[in-house]
């Protein structure tokens, strides 16, 4: 199967000024944000190129559009290619440049055709459905109507996975999450608020890929994202063990770049890769910026999590923050130094984890420039100096 036109998607970038070398690199680094072997980069290239952009279309009901803009920022503008060469975005109340009746027949179009992907960022109004309406149906009605024949869904943020912040007591729209409304059709929920991008991409790219969502977890999050604590990862973790605190916020602590769990971080109780993809291109994300964690992808996200800046006793985290309290320098007990030594193994692994993904990719960028160097020789020797065309 090849891509629209017959032509190969890493084609089509080149005609967008995206070259091969880029686009290796790019699936080199989303074969490791999916925490698969970098062997397999070689095989996410191959789909990518052969496949058909998948045609999504994407609702917004009861959200604040974080999530689109979220996917408009995309780590760069050469992903945002990417991504918008992977998928053919037939519905999108935010970014389409169709109005009225003709968005309406798009969307209607794709849903007919079938083998759709359903995005979702929000959640759905039960309890007063009038709260939330285009072109006069309501969300509930527009969610079961996208959904007919479709490949999947996927819920982006936390409101269309959990119910977000609509859901928050006393809830007056009576929100609820997608699930509570349709069934029957493959689900993720890449929550978060927002979604990080990184993630919805990677998700997309193995769909592409192997036919199939990632391995999900208990809240249909995959694996790849969500499988680990962001405690167990947190650059701060070193001073967390280490009985480092900020106890005020602007402190010597917090100038220092302490651990921020007597400041309100939910890290302990959150899984999420946040310290590890982060957000606006990699930059940087919370707590690196200096503000714990608010524990935005989890359920029961607003009201499990607040007060944001006090520690939660209720909140359950396998008895990290209880022995927070009793770590102390020269005081750490036998347990304490038991999760201590965890959190540095979890750390040294992240870190060889990371290195190892950084040399896949380098590895991938060389093989691009070799291949690059033998197409320019055989072009050179073949064509007798004249250009051949072709694009790569
Ligand atoms: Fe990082 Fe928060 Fe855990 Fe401290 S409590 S190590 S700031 S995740």
């Amino acid at each position: 199967m090849t891509s629209e036109s017959g032509r190969p998607l890493s084609v089509r970038l080149a005609g967008a000024g995206v070259d091969r070398r880029s686009f290796l690199k790019f699936c080199a680094g989303i074969t490791a944000t999916l925490a698969l072997p970098a062997q397999l980069a070689p095989r996410v290239a191959y789909a990518l190129d052969q496949a058909d952009p998948l045609p999504v279309i994407w609702l917004e009901f009861q959200d604040c559009a974080g999530d689109t803009e979220a996917f408009l920022r995309s780590r760069n503008p050469t992903v945002g290619d990417l991504i918008l060469g992977m998928i053919s975005l037939d519905y999108h109340e935010t970014v389409m440049s169709a109005a009225g009746e003709a968005a309406e027949k798009a969307r209607d179009d794709t849903v007919a055709r079938g083998g759709h992907l359903v995005v979702v960022e929000g959640s759905i109004p039960l309890g007063i459905p009038g709260s939330c309406t285009v072109g006069g149906q309501s969300a509930e009605n527009i969610l079961r109507d996208a959904v007919r024949g479709a490949a999947g869904i996927i819920n982006v943020g936390t409101c269309a996975a959990f119910g977000g912040i609509p859901a928050a007591g006393p809830n007056p729209t009576g929100a609820v999450r997608v699930e509570d409304v349709v069934g029957g059709v493959p689900v993720v929920n890449l929550t978060g608020c927002p979604v990080n991008a990184d993630n919805l991409t990677a998700t997309i790219v193995h769909y592409l890929t192997f036919g199939e969502f990632p391995e999900l977890d208990g809240f249909s999050r995959p694996r790849f994202a969500y499988g680990e604590r962001i405690h167990d990862t947190c650059q701060r973790r070193g001073h967390f063990d280490a009985g480092q605190f900020a106890e005020k916020w602007g402190d010597e602590g917090h100038r220092n770049g302490w651990c921020l769990y007597r400041l309100g971080c939910k890290g302990p109780s959150t899984f999420h890769n946040c310290p590890s993809v982060r957000f606006n291109g990699g930059t940087s994300w919370p707590v690196a910026a200096g503000h714990g964690c608010v524990g935005c992808s989890e359920p029961g996200f607003w009201d499990n999590m607040s007060p944001f800046y006090d520690r939660l006793p209720h909140v359950a985290t396998s008895g990290f923050d209880l022995t927070a309290d009793q770590i102390g320098i020269g005081v750490l007990a036998a347990t304490a130094t038991g999760f201590a030594s965890h959190g540095v193994g979890k750390v040294v692994q992240h870190k060889v984890a990371a290195r190892r993904e950084k040399k896949a990719a380098a590895e991938l960028a060389e093989r691009a420039d070799s291949e690059e160097e033998t197409e320019n020789g055989s072009a050179s020797a073949g064509a007798g100096g004249e250009e051949t065309g072709e694009t790569r």
